[in-house]
């Protein structure tokens, strides 16, 4: 395994791969890995020659207020479990590496980086297509893989590799949990005792729409008032929101007639966590169940 930090290296080392028809997968992380990030990496490795996985903590999307500061990193573990995956290259670039002085340049996916977390984390989805669009131009992978725990992201990213007509295969792949449903996040490490139990109140809410939905609830009013009652039920939880959108634009659905996602963020003391759902009229289910 090849660790590399400047970007004209990254550049280089993949080149003459590139030039011998090797294919290229990529999976982009900010580190303090778990089996969420390890399982986009192994199915990464089945896919690609060659599986390039980037750990950098990016400044540009974390708000002023935000966690950049004490979001958890530990790179020699990180290192430790990719070697252990088989991967050929890591980038991890420092921050001025990604933008030295006089960097000017920024993505927008107008519209849908402004719903959902957006509303909460102005100028989050800025900072990630940014970086995400320069990762994708100095690796120029064939495929890059996502976490559907990060929905929202999924869906601006493939907007983005549509509208900017990259050559990229971005495949997204169902949320990993932990053995009682808690959707693994390196921000998990943030949690309390009690906050943990806690933080099972996302999982279980989610539940209950799936329950309700399977009983026929087609009225997203109905199966929001009761993931709030749920929520609000659990005194160390305090929801920043819960909707149901369109899957696919993210626009908010009232009556459920096609894929719908039921997207949540709640703070579980001073911990920001998502999750979410895919609710299928079609009754395709991409959720991963604990055991
Ligand atoms: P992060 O390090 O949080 O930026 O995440 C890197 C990638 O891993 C993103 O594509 C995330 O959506 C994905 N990811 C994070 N947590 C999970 C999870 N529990 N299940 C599946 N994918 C995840």
């Amino acid at each position: 395994m090849t660790i590399v930090t400047t970007i004209r290296e990254m550049k280089a080392a993949l080149r003459p791969l590139k030039r011998d028809g090797r294919t290229i997968g990529f999976v982009p992380t900010m580190g303090f890995l778990h089996d969420g990030h390890l399982g986009l990496v192994r199915a990464c490795r089945n896919a690609t020659d060659i599986t390039v996985v980037s750990i950098f903590v990016n400044p540009l999307q974390f708000g002023p207020r935000e966690d950049f500061k004490e979001y958890p990193r530990d790179p020699e573990r990180d290192l430790r479990l990719l070697e252990g995956e088989g991967v050929d290259f890591v980038f991890q670039p420092e921050a001025s590496e990604m933008y030295p002085p006089g960097f000017r340049t920024a993505v927008e996916v107008s519209g849908l980086q402004d719903v959902l977390c957006g509303r909460s984390r102005p100028g989050h989805f800025r900072g990630v297509a940014t970086v995400v669009l320069k990762l994708f131009n100095i690796v120029q992978p064939d495929v890059a893989f996502f976490g559907q725990k990060d929905a929202q992201q999924a869906v601006i990213l493939q907007r983005m590799v549509e509208d900017m007509n990259l050559d990229i295969d971005v495949r997204v792949l169902p949320i990993v949990r932990e053995p009682d449903g808690l959707a693994m996040s390196s921000r998990n490490v943030y949690l309390s005792r009690d906050e943990r139990r806690a933080a099972l109140v996302l999982f279980r809410s989610l539940e209950e729409a799936r329950r309700m939905f399977a009983g026929g609830e087609r009225r997203a009013g109905v199966i929001i008032a009761r993931i709030k009652e749920i929520i609000g039920a659990e005194p160390l939880a305090r929801l920043d929101y819960a909707e149901i959108v369109d899957r696919k634009n993210l626009e908010p659905v009232d009556l459920i007639t096609r894929d719908a996602l039921v997207a949540l963020a709640v703070y579980i003391g001073r911990t920001r966590l998502i999750d979410n759902t895919i609710l299928s009229p079609g009754g395709t289910d991409n959720e991963t169940h604990p055991a």
